[in-house]
Order: structure tokens, then sequence, then C-alpha cells
């Protein structure tokens, strides 16, 4: 039975383990308790909230009405075509241990987006990607609950509008559902994805003529572990800032001003720019302020130790106000911030 309790803290619920919380707090384990709670918060009139692994929020405030924490398991084969594995996967399942578990049952893809952090339901929100790879180039389509009619939805990734680290659930289908599984088209046939710098260079250390899904992997993780924080040790909540994406002609312009810019070539023409090093060019690299800071193993990880909120917003707003100075650059923040 759903159980609803009151004054729930939700630092526990959030990697930055900023101090929020829920007025209202429940787990959901199926679709009908999903709708159960639903009713709840329409009976009392009370706006919703949903939370998956919490990886991807500021909590810069309390959560009035109903925080639902979205737990619905499943790992299911739907079908084996040629070399083809179609997965459908509930929204509750850990996104990590979902590709841990594909990779063990032959069914491969998802090996480069090994150690993301958080929930399944959460990956379509912002197409999560790592490593040259992005969930929408495995992705089928997804089953959702309006919040406001409880109607059910299925999308397709045209529907989802799929973007760089972008979908149309950050734009006009924001906080307007939950989605309850996503089925993913993987393969039975080893076709590895190594071209990003970062996974060729560790693969050639290792010398291996021809690596398994397994050992990417774990080539992966042990790339993250060596230059990413740990939230259990050092809270944060990955990339603070999206990478922004701009013009050729203005790519051109900042080249001629900052010869040693990067520049990532997009299909579309435009150039991805890195936020880490833009913000590691302000100077703001290992700083820490207010128990807040950069990392300084990668500037565009802001990580909490010990701060608030209302300080880690502060750093994000004045290292905002250095990049837009020095490169007329406006970095956006990635994390969805409650405030
Ligand atoms: P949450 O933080 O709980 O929620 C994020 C948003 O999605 C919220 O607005 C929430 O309301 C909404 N939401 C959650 N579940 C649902 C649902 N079922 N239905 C509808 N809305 C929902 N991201 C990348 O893309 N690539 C990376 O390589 C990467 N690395 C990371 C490394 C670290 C150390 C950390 C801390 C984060 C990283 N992230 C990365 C960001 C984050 O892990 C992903 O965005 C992840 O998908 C968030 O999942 P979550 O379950 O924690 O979402
Ligand atoms: P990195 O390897 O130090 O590279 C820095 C940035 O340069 C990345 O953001 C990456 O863009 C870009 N980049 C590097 N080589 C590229 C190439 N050949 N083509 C296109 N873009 C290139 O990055 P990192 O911080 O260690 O992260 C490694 C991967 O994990 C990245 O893909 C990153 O997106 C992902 N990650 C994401 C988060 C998050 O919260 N969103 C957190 C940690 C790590 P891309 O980001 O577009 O790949």
């Amino acid at each position: 039975m759903l159980k609803i309790e009151q004054q729930v803290s939700l630092q526990p619920f959030n990697t930055l383990a900023l101090s929020s919380f829920a007025e209202n707090f429940c787990r959901v384990g199926s679709e009908n308790e999903l709708r159960e709670a639903l009713a709840w918060a329409h009976q009392h009139r009370l706006p919703v909230t949903l939370l998956g692994g919490g990886s991807n929020v500021v909590l810069a405030r309390d959560l009035s009405g109903l925080v639902v924490h979205m737990a619905i398991p499943g790992i299911e084969l739907m079908s084996e075509d040629q070399d083809r594995r179609v997965v459908r996967v509930g929204a509750g399942e850990n996104w990590h241990q979902l590709v841990l578990n594909t990779i063990s049952q032959g069914w491969f893809g998802l090996e480069n987006l090994s150690l993301i952090p958080g929930l399944v339901g959460a990956a379509p929100i912002q197409n999560i990607g790592a490593y040259g790879i992005e969930l929408s180039q495995r992705f089928l389509s997804l089953e959702a609950i309006h919040l406001a009619t409880g109607e059910q939805v299925v999308m397709d990734a045209s529907d989802c509008q799929f973007g760089y680290r972008d979908s149309v659930f950050k734009h006009s289908g924001r906080d307007l559902y939950a989605i309850t599984a996503i089925t993913l088209a993987l393969s039975s046939k080893m076709e590895l994805c190594l071209e990003y710098p970062a996974l060729q260079k560790a693969v050639e250390r290792i010398g291996a003529s021809e690596l398994t899904p397994k050992q990417v992997s774990d080539v992966v993780c042990a790339v993250r572990r060596s230059k990413l924080p740990d939230p259990k040790d050092t809270p944060n909540a990955g990339s603070f800032f999206k990478n922004p994406v701009i013009s050729a002609e203005r790519a051109e312009y900042l080249h001629q001003q900052h010869p040693d810019l990067v520049t990532y070539h997009q299909a579309d023409g435009r150039e991805k720019l890195a936020a880490g090093w833009l913000v590691e060019q302000t100077g703001w690299k290992g700083v820490m302020q207010q128990g807040v800071g950069t990392y300084q193993d990668q500037s565009i990880v802001l990580v909490n130790c010990g701060g608030t909120a209302t300080a880690l917003l502060e750093l994000a707003s004045d290292i905002q106000a250095s990049v837009a100075s020095k490169f007329g650059i406006s970095l956006e923040i990635e994390p969805r911030v409650y405030r």
C-alpha cells in the first residue's frame, strides 16, 4: 500500500546533499502506486515533483506538495530479431546497474554510458550522454503518465525531441509527465564506439587487440573514477553547466581572440565548446568559497563540501559572469534548479 510521509528530508535523495524537506513524500514501486499517488495529490490540490536518483537537481528550497520517488522496477527482453534486442526497462531501475545487466546478458550498446548516476526514468529528460554516445542512439520509445489527466502516453524519439543533453521534457513537456518505462534497441553484436579521445587513450594503454563490451565499460568506469568526484565522498551533480554550442562564425571570432580555444564540430555545422575549459580559463579552477567550489580535476563540476544551495548558486552566478565577461558566452546551468 502507498505510504505517504510528511516532512521528509531530501538530503539523502540528492547527490549534492543539499538540505531540503518534502512536505509530503512517497515512493512508488508500480504504475498503480503512481496513479494512487497522483490521485492523492489531486484530491489535496497539491503540486507533484518527481524524483529519481537526485543526481541532476539543485534543491534550493523545501518542496511543497507531494514528492514522488520513482521506483518502478523491471528489465524485460521484449523481442529478439537477428542482432537486435529490444529491452523494456522500468523507470526506477538504477542506470548503471542496467548497463551492467545488459552487458552480462549479451545485449550491447550502453557500455559508454557506464557509471552515470541516477535512475532510468530520468535518462530521457536530458538525453544522457557520455564518451561519444547518447541515449537517443539506443532509444525506441517511452511510456509515461500525463500528470494532470492520468492518461498513458507512448512517445517515440521524435516525440521526445532529443537534442544535445536536451529533450521536450526540458521545454514544452516540462513537469507534464511521469516516465514509467523506456524501451531500448540494443544489439547482440559487439559494435564498440571508441572514438572519444579519453577512451581511446585508456584503451591504447591496455593494449588489447579486441575488447569486449565489458572491458569498455570497465575502462569508462576507470576513466570516470580517475577524474570525477564520487558524490558519496564529495557531493556534486556532475556537470553544472552545459557545454555551449555556438555558430561557426562566432567560434572563428573567439579563436582569433583565444587561439588555444578548443571547439568540437557538430553535425549541424555549429561548434561545441567545453564549459569546463571556459570556467578554468576564468580562474575558477579548484576555488572553494562558503563550503562550495569547483572540482580541482574538472572545473565544470561544482561540489558541495558543507555549503548551502544559496552559496552554490552564488558561485555559479559568479562563474557565469566571469565567462560572459571574458568570452561573451552565456553558460547555462544543466541540472534542474528548484528555487
Ligand atoms: P533526478 O536528479 O532525480 O531528476 C532530474 C530531473 O528529471 C528532475 O527534474 C525530475 O523531476 C525529472 N525526473 C526524474 N525521474 C523522472 C521520471 N521518471 N519521469 C519524469 N521526470 C523525471 N549526465 C549525463 O548526461 N552524462 C553523464 O556522463 C553524467 N555524469 C554524471 C556524473 C555525476 C558524478 C553526477 C552526479 C551526475 C552526472 N550526470 C550525467 C547527470 C545525471 O546523472 C543524469 O542527468 C541522470 O539521468 C539523472 O538521473 P536521476 O534519476 O538522478 O534524476
Ligand atoms: P573530457 O573528456 O574532459 O572532455 C571535456 C569536454 O570536451 C566534454 O564535455 C566533451 O563533450 C568534450 N569533448 C572531448 N572530446 C570530444 C570529442 N572528441 N568530440 C566531442 N566532444 C568532445 O570530459 P569529462 O568531464 O571527463 O567527461 C567525460 C564524458 O562524460 C563526457 O562525454 C561528458 O559529457 C560526460 N559527463 C557528463 C556529466 C554530466 O553531468 N552531464 C558529468 C560527467 C561526465 P561532451 O560532454 O559532449 O562529451
